[in-house]
């Protein structure tokens, strides 16, 4: 790490923080420990609700009044609310309990300290971002007494399934929200944050033909397979890379035996898009698909789910914030775009200033080497709780 600048007394009020983190280092380390040793894949609704449990009681024993919001299909979500000295909007620091590892992934993917390193599953993704929420307000409460201003905390258990459950919820403490900071991981090891993340919609194409036996009555069928193969190339023809869009035809499945004539066939599309204004006609040209075959049925459903999160001028005034608030600590922080939607695309949606990628550093979210680096752990929380209070 590099020595923070001491010059100027903004810097050594950095430098100060920084090692007031520094020294709860590896408290900040057991924390992420434990969060990442209750597993919370989110379709086990019992198994996420033990980690919000266990998170809501760490924010209770710091004074957030904890809130619950039930879910029958997924794990409760988790709202916290901290009350501040200054009054105002809250900021809303945003997150996710829920990991795409299935229970018993911890045996094959313990959490372990290597080195530098922090492992196990959802460490990056985002366990260390909840552990900098908690860390980093308590060290607001330290240093102030009480917040200055009001801080909503927000952890969905369905964000890595689409959030469809949590989404109203999460726009609607956003709306309220003076700015919203996404604690999901940051980009890269030099540890950009996210001020643009593309739109995610989904489309499925199914096509029914009619079945006939491909020998004795070949002529009498309709074949769906060859339909929807002409189909996958004009859906993708659709791509424009240099508007940021891309459409992946990435499942397709059709047919019986070889020798029947296939009657049904289907694709599974994913589409991202950078810009929102562009949302409407790639839904309208997926849409607009018409069979080739005229004795083909298409069926489309589907659509936009998640808008992009664009570089606003809200955004890109965080960003600065942001890059303020690092240079005093003493590093260069970038920025990045990125293909991943997060719940911060909600946000940013909404016109709400949102800034993403402020949890951990490190590597191969939902991939079996995910891990943080530990040593980024002191300037990341101090980049939070300077954000928290600026904002
Ligand atoms: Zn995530």
């Amino acid at each position: 790490m590099k020595p923070a600048k001491t010059s100027t007394i903004l810097s050594a009020e950095a430098q100060r923080r920084l090692e007031y983190f520094t020294e709860r280092r590896d408290p900040i380390v057991s924390t992420i420990r434990e969060l990442v040793e209750i597993e919370s894949p989110s379709d086990n609704k019992a198994a996420v609700d033990r980690l919000s449990e266990a998170v809501a009681s760490k924010f209770a024993a710091r004074g957030g009044e904890v809130r619950v919001h039930r879910a029958n299909d997924f794990g409760d979500h988790l709202q916290v609310d901290f009350a501040g000295n200054a009054g105002g909007k809250p900021v809303l620091l945003l997150g996710h309990c829920d990991t795409v590892y299935p229970l018993g992934t911890l045996a094959s993917m313990p959490c372990r300290v290597v080195d530098n390193k922090l492992t196990g599953p959802g460490v990056l993704d985002m366990k260390s971002g909840i552990a900098l929420m908690l860390h980093s307000v308590a060290a607001l409460q330290d240093w102030h007494g009480k917040l200055r201003r009001p801080v909503t905390v927000l952890l969905v258990s369905d964000e890595e399934v689409g959030s469809d459950s949590s989404r109203s919820i999460t726009e609607s403490l956003a709306k309220k929200a003076a700015a919203v900071l996404v604690l999901e991981p940051s980009y890269g090891f030099e540890g950009a944050v996210k001020t643009a993340r593309k739109g995610v919609g989904e489309y499925l194409l199914k096509v029914t033909g009619k079945a006939s036996h491909a020998g004795l009555d070949f002529e009498k069928g309709v074949n769906a397979i060859l339909e929807l193969a002409r189909q996958v190339e004009k859906i993708s023809a659709f791509t424009d890379l240099k508007k940021g869009l891309t459409v992946n035809v990435g499942i397709v499945s059709g047919g019986s035996r070889t020798n029947v004539v296939p009657a049904e066939a289907t694709a599974q599309v994913d589409v991202r898009i950078a810009r929102l204004k562009d949302a409407a006609a790639i839904d309208k040209k997926v849409r607009g698909l018409r069979p080739f075959n005229r004795k083909c049925k298409l069926e489309i459903t589907g659509g936009i789910n998640r808008p992009p999160m664009e570089r606003t001028a809200g955004v890109a005034a965080l960003y600065a914030k942001a890059v303020g608030i690092a240079r005093d600590l003493g590093w260069k922080l970038g920025e990045a775009a990125v293909g991943g939607g997060s719940d911060g695309n909600f946000t940013a949606g909404l016109g709400i200033p949102t800034l993403d990628g402020l949890g951990g550093v490190g590597d191969g979210a939902h991939a079996i080497h995910e891990h943080i680096l530990i040593s980024e752990l002191p300037r990341r929380a101090a980049l939070v709780a300077g954000l928290i209070e600026s904002v």
